[in-house]
């Protein structure tokens, strides 16, 4: 059964549900989850994680023993000033 993310908090636009990148910072370690399913509003972007998900990112980011064997990409960083 597909959740009903009902509409974007910002423009009342219909969300529809796509899996989704998710970045986090963890002690200073940039983190992403792919694959995770959340409401995305195809008009501002804005995005809506179910409360389920949220736990189950919780879990992942308290498992950071397994993050070794993680696959590691490369981000630029890049200065504001
Ligand atoms: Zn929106």
């Amino acid at each position: 059964m597909k959740y009903n993310y009902g509409e974007c908090e910002i423009c009342d636009t219909k969300l529809i549900e796509k899996q989704i990148k998710q970045d986090f910072w963890v002690r200073g370690k940039l983190i992403v989850i792919d694959h995770v399913p959340a409401g995305v509003c195809p008009q501002c972007g804005g995005k809506v994680v179910r409360a389920d998900v949220g736990k189950r990112i919780s879990k992942l980011l308290e498992g950071h023993k397994k993050w070794p064997k993680a696959q590691v990409m490369e981000v630029p960083v890049v200065d504001y000033a």
